[in-house]
């Protein structure tokens, strides 16, 4: 009898229950090893028509984890295409990045040969060939192969690789992007893979990290790396060291980023390039120019553009942002007869509307491209009363995608995240002109998410500095804004302290609190090593005006007589002030 923990469920259709000691004696499918191997975890998956059971062990030799249940679910999914999924896969859905950064380390030159295992769509082959100019092509069996063959023009075989095709070999670049988790036996695909490659040939795969797999793991990161029906064997960065070596790679490099292993393996000694920002210009090149050449309508043109607009604006590279942008304007004239640059509000039955719908109304990640066309104009200097429109169709944007895949039980994590950060950028315009939605939206916003706080105090900032001394009142007074966290950075601390103490000169009952805020201010800068920019002596000289306002000139004078010899650039004001006392 096996004994385990209570059942936790860990979604809808999915219960795990951990295993307390208790061992069998397995054959592990990835080192051989026959022997002991210890249960991890029960798993209880009940999708609507279905019931599957699976037991995971890990090999005490190589510490991989295996289920016990090979019977494996059916990729076809025609409903999937039906619903406008590869639209949305295309246009925003799919994570190019993840896949194509493993491939911006290989050291190999322009007319290497590229074999892509398994590569679905095919966005690393693409990279492959467009951006590092490699001879590529691709085998995977199931139908996201067409895609690549059709829309990226890609050459995919749509079957399995086998023995037979060693003939087409020998390669110099073989990747496997998330495929080895779906083997019920690796070690047997990394031997063919080895016999693909030339002698200093290198392999790249990534796989799920299932040394995540762990009674405290968060069912967020448990969910994805189980995916129990559709992944077999699970390595950790020891147990595909102990794989890849058997299979005759003598050089193995495992990289482990938050959920996933990236590994290198060659029989030949091999290094890794390790020029990060060179990796993303590559990556950003590649992404607009990919759209630049992709048909004007085609979701290609939106999806590679739109992501090489959001890529730009993340690392700052203006040109590249403003390269997307003039593939973007068009192609969405073309389209969907929007006028990007003019437009002022979103056709109105994108709200509810389906994912198929909206597909046909504007681009799905419309939101993404709006929110990085106002970034990119703030950053270019553009007023916040300006950029706050496009903001708002942005928001209107998330919004339609966010409800039409929810209307499937959906949900979009990039569109997800830029929610959050469009609804702050707008509560900071808001501030910015003291519109007076600024509360009742400072309300809202902390509503949905407590760590919005920050964002509240920079409006709030915002507000005083521009004057608007009634709006902040009210800001301060609905959300209790009298002391920043000291958990906050020190810049927006000392702004806010700053802030508190300006608003609270305007009115003769607060002067205490503004000559506090100022002493809190003071000792801030005097304890702390972070540097107070030139907010020292405005912040001394706010103190000392609400001490004389208070009628305590004895203890301004004093204040200033320490500060002035201690600290440099006095300003005039308050060295004349202290002239005239002495
Ligand atoms: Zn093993």
């Amino acid at each position: 009898m096996s004994h385990s923990g209570p059942k936790i469920r860990i979604a809808e259709h999915i219960e795990i229950a951990w295993a307390a000691d208790t061992h069998h004696r397995l054959a592990c499918p990835n080192c051989g090893h026959n022997g002991d191997a210890a249960k991890l975890l029960d798993i209880d998956y009940r999708p609507p028509d279905a019931e599957h059971f699976y037991q995971i062990h890990i090999c005490s030799a190589c510490t991989a984890l295996f289920f016990d249940n090979v019977e494996t679910m059916d990729y076809g999914t025609p409903e999937l295409i039906e619903i406008g999924w590869h639209i949305y896969q295309t246009q925003i859905g799919a994570g190019i990045w993840p896949i194509t950064e493993p491939l911006t380390r290989i050291a190999k030159p322009a007319g290497a040969r590229l074999l892509e295992i398994g590569g679905a769509y095919g966005f690393g082959l693409d990279f492959g060939v467009r951006a590092r100019g490699w001879v590529g092509e691709g085998y995977d069996p199931s139908p996201l192969a067409e895609f690549g063959i059709r829309e990226l023009g890609l050459t995919v075989t749509q079957d399995y690789f086998e023995e037979k095709d060693l003939a087409k070999g020998p390669y110099d670049v073989v990747i496997a992007t998330e495929v080895v988790e779906h083997l019920a036996h690796p070690p047997g695909f990394f031997q063919l893979m080895r016999r693909a490659l030339a002698d200093n040939g290198i392999l790249m795969l990534t796989t799920p990290n299932g040394a995540l797999v762990a009674p405290a793991q968060a069912a967020n990161i448990l969910l994805p790396t189980l995916s129990p029906g559709a992944h077999l064997v699970l390595q950790t960065a020891h147990s595909l060291q102990i794989a890849l070596q058997n299979a005759g790679f003598s050089h193995v490099q495992i990289l482990e980023t938050d959920m996933t292993l990236i590994a290198y393996a060659s029989a030949a000694a091999f290094t890794l390039g390790q020029d990060v920002a060179a990796g993303r210009a590559m990556f950003r090149q590649y992404l607009v120019e990919r759209g630049r050449v992709a048909e004007p309508e085609s979701d290609l043109r939106f999806g590679f553009a739109g992501r090489g607009m959001f890529e730009a604006v993340q690392d700052g590279d203006y040109d590249a942002a403003e390269a997307a942008w003039s593939v973007l304007v068009p192609a969405a004239k073309q389209r969907f007869a929007l006028d990007l640059n003019s437009m002022t509000a979103l056709p109105a039955a994108t709200a509810r509307a389906s994912l198929a719908d909206l597909a046909r109304i504007i681009p799905l990640g419309l939101g993404m491209i709006l929110y990085s066309r106002a970034i990119y104009l703030l950053c270019r200097g553009q007023k916040r009363a300006d950029v706050l429109p496009v903001f708002r169709m942005s928001l209107a944007a998330l919004d339609a995608l966010q409800g039409a895949l929810a209307q499937r039980s959906l949900i979009d994590g990039l569109s997800a995240s830029l929610l959050g950060a469009t609804k702050a950028e707008i509560l900071l315009c808001l501030a910015d002109t003291a519109h007076p939605d600024t509360v009742a939206e400072a309300q809202s916003l902390l509503q949905q998410d407590a760590a919005s706080i920050t964002i509240i105090w920079r409006a709030f900032v915002s507000l005083v500095s521009s004057g608007a001394f009634e709006t902040a009142r009210h800001l301060q007074k609905a959300l209790e804004l009298y002391l920043p966290d000291n958990s906050f950075a020190f810049e927006l601390r000392r702004d806010a302290l700053f802030s508190l103490g300006v608003l609270a000169l305007q009115d003769e009952k607060y002067y205490p609190r503004a000559a506090e805020s100022f002493r809190q201010l003071r000792t801030l800068f005097l304890n702390n090593q972070a540097d107070p920019g030139n907010m020292f002596w405005p912040a001394v000289r706010g103190e000392v005006i609400a001490l004389d306002r208070l009628s305590r000139r004895d203890l301004a004078t004093s204040l200033l007589s320490e500060l002035i010899p201690l600290h440099g650039g006095a300003p005039v004001d308050l060295l004349e002030r202290q002239r005239a006392k002495a």
